[in-house]
C-alpha cells in the first residue's frame, strides 16, 4: 500500500526522484521515510500503530505541498501586463497565504496586502494572489516573504512604488516556546514612492484599516 503511494507521489514530484524511477532513487524516498519514523520514536511513540503507520507517507506528502513554490519563479506571474492609464494606488487586500517556518518547520499563515502606483504596468490581480502563494510555498520568515512580494513587484511592473503589509500568525509562537497563542506578526516592506512618502503610506494604511 504505501510503496504504491509512494510511486505517486514521485510520479506527482518528479524532483524527489530526479528523473525515472530507479531502484537507488527509490531508495532515497524509503530512507526519508525510516527517518520520519525514527523521529516519531524518538518523540515516544510507536510508528508501527495503527494511527501512526502512514504518517511518514502523508508527513513527506504534506512537505512537499508546503514547499510547491521552491519549484516556480512566483514573479511570472506577474509577467502579463496591461497598458493603463491609472497613476493612483492599487491595493488588493487580505491575501490568505499558508507558509512554514524555516526555522521550526511550523506553520505560519495569515494576510498580505499588497499596494502599488503603476507607471505604465498594471497586472491582473488574480496574479498577484498568485504570486504570494508562490513566494509562501517554501521554507519561509515572514520578513522575507514580505521583501519578495515587494521586489518581484517593482522588478516586474516598475511601478512609481510598492508598499506590503503582512500580518501573520506563527504556531512556532502558539503551540510551543512562549505559548503566545494570541500573538501576531505585523512586517512592511517599502519601496520607490512609498518610502518618500509618509502621506502615501498613511493613504495606504487608513484604506486598510477601513
Ligand atoms: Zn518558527
Amino acid at each position: 500500500m504505501i510503496n504504491e503511494q509512494l510511486i505517486s507521489l514521485i510520479n506527482k514530484y518528479p524532483d524527489l526522484a530526479q528523473g525515472p524511477i530507479n531502484e537507488h532513487q527509490y531508495d532515497q524516498t524509503s530512507q526519508i521515510i525510516h527517518g520520519i519514523k525514527k523521529l516519531i520514536q524518538l518523540c515516544g511513540d510507536d510508528p508501527e500503530r495503527d494511527g501512526l503507520i502512514e504518517t511518514p507517507y502523508r508527513v513527506l506528502k504534506a512537505y512537499l505541498e508546503y514547499t510547491e513554490g521552491n519549484h516556480e519563479n512566483p514573479m511570472l506571474h506577474l509577467e502579463k501586463t496591461f497598458d493603463v492609464n491609472h497613476q493612483e494606488l492599487i491595493l488588493v487586500r487580505d491575501i490568505e497565504f499558508h507558509s512554514l517556518c524555516e526555522h521550526h518547520f511550523a506553520p505560519f499563515f495569515g494576510v498580505a496586502h499588497i499596494g502599488y502606483i503603476p507607471k505604465t504596468k498594471i497586472t491582473g490581480l488574480s496574479k498577484i494572489a498568485r504570486m504570494v502563494e508562490g513566494y509562501a510555498k517554501r521554507f519561509q520568515v515572514q520578513e522575507r516573504l514580505t521583501n519578495q512580494l515587494a521586489d518581484a513587484m517593482e522588478i516586474v511592473l516598475e511601478p512609481q512604488g510598492t508598499m506590503v503589509v503582512i500580518e501573520a500568525k506563527h504556531m512556532c509562537m502558539c503551540g510551543r516556546g512562549i505559548k503566545k497563542t494570541s500573538a501576531s506578526t505585523t512586517t512592511t516592506a517599502v519601496r520607490g514612492y512609498f518610502a518618500d512618502r509618509a502621506d502615501a503610506r498613511s493613504e495606504f494604511l487608513s484604506l486598510l484599516n477601513r
